[in-house]
């Protein structure tokens, strides 16, 4: 299912993204790797890797966008859930299990699942509403999310790499005038401020997602905790729960991760 938020915030976010991802592509092939590198293989090496690196963020990124975090189906039928409204009844918690009953959504859900009001529906294990994506980071498209943020992260590393060694490194060939020399210290300094800042970024929502994958426990439950939690589960099982259960060499390609185990609950129908 491809679903896409009318949120102004979000596709702001979005263009944003974008704009900064062409803009560094400029930079590295235009400002850096053609002037300074042209005559070696090293140059076009660097300019392939980069665009590769930025091919697969922008990959990653369309599947968080366009993917399905996870959203509850609405039921076919209204429920009678008037008296939930009125406040007179706490959310149902079944017998045994923690499906729980959502007021908005006027249905039932899935233990995990928590409504996001900017998609206005339930989402299975949502860990938070990210605007650069302009969707929720849920059950279903955590793992593109996550690859979106290592890449952006191999592109900050990478790209300030290059200004490094087109300003250190010996350019022989290189024959810039001084306008040329400007425009590309103009242009080398920005992108060494868009890679810090986007790097920097990454790497603390990095520390994040891992502390909640391997917590096993979502944004949106570290703030509902009440007491202390501890998962049952290894730190490589947990992140197979996002990645998926085929080999590591899959979980940085942004395609669908093998099947997941099938849950007790997955087969409840409202
Ligand atoms: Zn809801
Ligand atoms: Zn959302």
């Amino acid at each position: 299912m491809v679903v896409f938020r009318s949120d102004p915030c979000g596709i702001f976010c979005i263009l944003l993204t974008y704009g900064a991802v062409f803009y560094a592509d400029y930079v590295v092939t235009v400002q850096i790797v053609m002037p300074t590198m042209s005559n070696s293989l090293w140059g076009a090496f660097n300019a392939v890797l980069f665009n590769v690196i930025l091919t697969m963020m922008l990959a990653s990124h369309l599947r968080a966008v366009l993917s399905d975090p996870g959203v509850v189906p609405l039921p076919k039928t209204n429920l009678d859930f008037s008296d939930l409204h009125s406040g007179s009844r706490s959310p149902i918690h079944q017998s045994g299990h923690d499906w729980t009953v959502c007021a908005r959504c006027e249905t039932y859900r899935p233990p995990r699942a928590h409504h996001c009001r900017i998609c206005r529906r339930c989402i299975r294990r949502m860990d938070h509403h990210c605007p650069w994506i302009n969707n929720c980071v849920g059950e279903y498209n955590q793992k593109y999310f996550l690859q979106f943020i290592i890449y952006v992260g191999i592109a900050s590393v990478h790209a300030i790499v290059l200004v490094a060694v087109a300003w250190l490194g010996d350019c022989d060939g290189c024959q810039l005038d001084e306008h040329s020399k400007q425009t590309m210290l103009m242009h080398c300094i920005i992108l060494v401020i868009e890679s810090l800042l986007f790097g920097i970024f990454v790497v603390a929502i990095m520390v994040d997602q891992l502390t909640a994958i391997w917590t096993d426990e979502t944004a949106v439950e570290q703030v509902q905790r009440r007491g202390p939690h501890r998962p049952l589960k290894s730190k490589m099982a947990l992140l197979q729960e996002v990645f998926g259960r085929g080999s590591l060499a899959f979980w940085l390609l942004p395609c669908h991760s093998p099947p997941k185990e099938i849950e007790p609950h997955d087969d409840y129908t409202v």
